[in-house]
């Protein structure tokens, strides 16, 4: 049942595995494991959900059980097929697979009912025809307990005829629910007659208009795991207090010999830099903050995929952060630090240049062009080389060249010579400006001995600075964005009175129509990464690059610069 290889064995186990292996030992569950991943269709997914879901998936996986995809569709005024299709698609991504069809909580509302109406016969739920607010105002404190409602003592049969008129649409919204009639002095305010079913008069995406009443979260979702036969139903630490109601529910409806699924919680995954309560993200787009729910900027899989993030960088960042029980915040660094990981081993090197200026070779003659070989990616033995284009008038980048250079600056300057990635060593001799003082060009000599790999003595020479450059006829234009974290502050949801969104980063996307790329990749693919040299990893655009015209994102710089900054402070 254990197909743990050897180097994995090696790790300790997080606590859910240790349950888990636990279990198996005592011969629980007829000894399976099966797990279940269930979203609300009420948003898209995000990081914290890539964690739970590379935990339920994976666990299935490792112990040779499944995982099943079930859609929590018990709030049809908040849920959409959009979004239904959107998890799918992003499961998937992630590199996943659920256990046969997608299953929908909203298959068990007959279930459901059929159990409902069994409790109300032996005296367990009640309708309550209080509005909303008397049930809440007598729900009591922490310290004083509640009261109870003065229609708890309905007769089963009086209960049954009101529950089923509800359903059958006899009572307007909000004017009765079913409640389960369990303790109103317990301790744990969730079990103070918690309330099952609600009115909502609203189409559902899947049930259409069959239903007008709508079972509460605690009373669908427990019983959906039971009905699945899920063996360990693994929840975010939030949910720790509705443990006593999972168990209580399930106690009304389990018969033996069936497999009774274990709640176990763990911390729920928290990134710096960024936000992931759904309500958030939905403001954030419908605002226009950003372009969408893809935009390259939201911490959404849809919009880590758009951003370039590739799905093994985000697993391993899940397995990074490991099972935690208790709760803490995860440096975006680490996330960064993941993809850099990846890309450095699958990216293809290439030159380009963002924000060129006009280097002329003046000893180099007119019209001439050279192919000089470079090397596709070093950390790849397999990679191979290729030949780019050199000649006389070159484009260098604008940071790569001072006038007047302070000490240690070791690239370009009047009198320094630096090398040319895989050509010549050149000297800066003079530059020309406009009439406004800007820099156009810079006139520098080159020594024709020193071409990289030609085994002369000059090419050996040693110079302090290598810089990437491309050949100004050959160069193809691309555009180019430059995406940055979407807020400046590492807890932009953590400021009492003070909105998240004062703390979006406006610098947080540049856009260049006219970068210069070497021509050898103008044929890229969408969805294509590849490492600018000295610059940072890409992607070609999912949407809006075609080959021919290219649109890259910025996935990430190649250094962390943001521990750069907060280092100098
Ligand atoms: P809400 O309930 O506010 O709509 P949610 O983020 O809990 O938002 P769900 O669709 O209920 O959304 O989440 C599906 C699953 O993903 C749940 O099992 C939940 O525990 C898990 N999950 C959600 N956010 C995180 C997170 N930040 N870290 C780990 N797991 C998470
Ligand atoms: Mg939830």
């Amino acid at each position: 049942m254990n197909t743990t290889t050897p180097s994995e064995e090696k790790k300790s186990l997080n606590f859910i595995e240790q349950i888990i292996e636990e279990d198996l030992r005592n011969g629980k569950n007829q000894g399976k494991v099966i797990t279940r991943f269930p979203p609300e269709p009420n948003g898209y997914l995000h990081i914290g959900h890539a964690k739970s879901i590379c935990l339920n998936f994976g666990l299935g996986k490792k112990y040779g059980g499944y995982t099943n995809l079930r859609f929590d569709d018990t709030n049809p005024e908040k849920e959409d097929l959009e979004y239904v299709n959107s998890i799918k698609e992003d499961i998937r991504w992630l590199g996943f697979q659920w256990h046969g069809e997608p299953l929908y909580a909203s298959d068990y509302f007959d279930q459901l009912y059929q159990w409902a109406e069994k409790m109300i016969m032996e005296g367990k739920a009640y309708v309550d025809s209080q509005s909303a607010e008397e049930i809440s105002r007598q729900r009591g404190t922490v310290t004083q307990p509640g009261i109870e409602s003065p229609y708890r003592n309905r007769t089963p049969e009086e209960n049954l005829d009101l529950f089923r008129r509800m359903r059958n649409g006899e009572f307007p919204a909000g004017s009765c629910v079913l409640r389960a009639k369990i303790d109103m002095a317990s301790p744990n305010m969730l079990l103070r007659d918690p309330i099952m079913y609600r009115i909502i008069y609203s189409e559902h995406h899947r049930t259409g208009n069959k239903w007008c009443i709508y079972p509460m979260y605690d009373w669908a979702h427990g019983q959906s795991d039971y009905i699945e036969g899920i063996t360990h139903s693994i929840c975010t630490l939030e949910f720790d207090i509705h443990r006593p109601l999972y168990e209580w529910f399930l106690d009304q409806v389990y018969e033996p010999g069936r497999i009774r699924p274990q709640q176990i919680e763990f911390a729920r995954l928290n990134l710096n830099y960024t936000v992931m309560s759904k309500r958030k993200l939905l403001e954030l787009v419908q605002n226009k903050y950003v372009s969408g729910w893809d935009d390259p900027r939201m911490p959404t899989i849809c919009g880590l995929r758009r951003r370039g993030y590739t799905p093994e960088s985000i697993r391993k960042f899940a397995e990074m952060v490991g099972v935690a029980k208790r709760d803490n915040v995860i440096d975006f660094g680490l996330l960064e630090y993941c993809v850099r990981e990846d890309l450095n081993k699958t990216a293809p090197r290439v030159m380009a240049v963002l924000d060129p200026i006009k280097v002329v070779i003046t000893n180099y003659p007119e019209g001439k062009v050279e192919m000089v070989s470079t090397e596709n990616n070093p950390e790849d033995p397999n990679a191979g080389m290729r030949e780019i284009p050199f000649s006389r008038e070159l484009y260098i980048e604008r940071a790569d060249f001072m006038e007047n250079p302070p000490k240690k600056y070791f690239r370009l300057s009047p009198g320094n010579e630096v090398r040319l990635k895989s050509a010549y060593i050149i000297k800066a001799e003079k530059v020309v400006k406009d009439s406004q003082g800007n820099i156009i060009e810079i006139h520098c000599t080159y020594d024709p001995e020193s071409r990289s790999g030609s085994g002369s003595e000059a090419s050996h020479r040693k110079v302090k600075a290598t810089i990437h450059w491309v050949s100004a006829a050959h160069a193809v234009d691309v555009e180019v964005r430059l995406y940055d974290r979407l807020f400046n502050d590492p807890t932009p949801d953590g400021h009492d009175g003070v909105d998240f969104k004062a703390f979006l980063n406006p610098n947080s996307l540049e856009i260049i129509t006219h970068a210069k790329m070497e021509p050898n990749f103008i044929g890229l693919a969408p969805e294509t990464r590849v490492q600018f040299q000295r610059l940072g990893y890409f992607v070609t655009d999912r949407y809006d690059s075609k080959p021919g015209k290219l649109v890259f994102n910025r996935i990430v710089t190649l250094k962390d610069e943001w521990a750069k900054i907060s280092n100098k402070e």
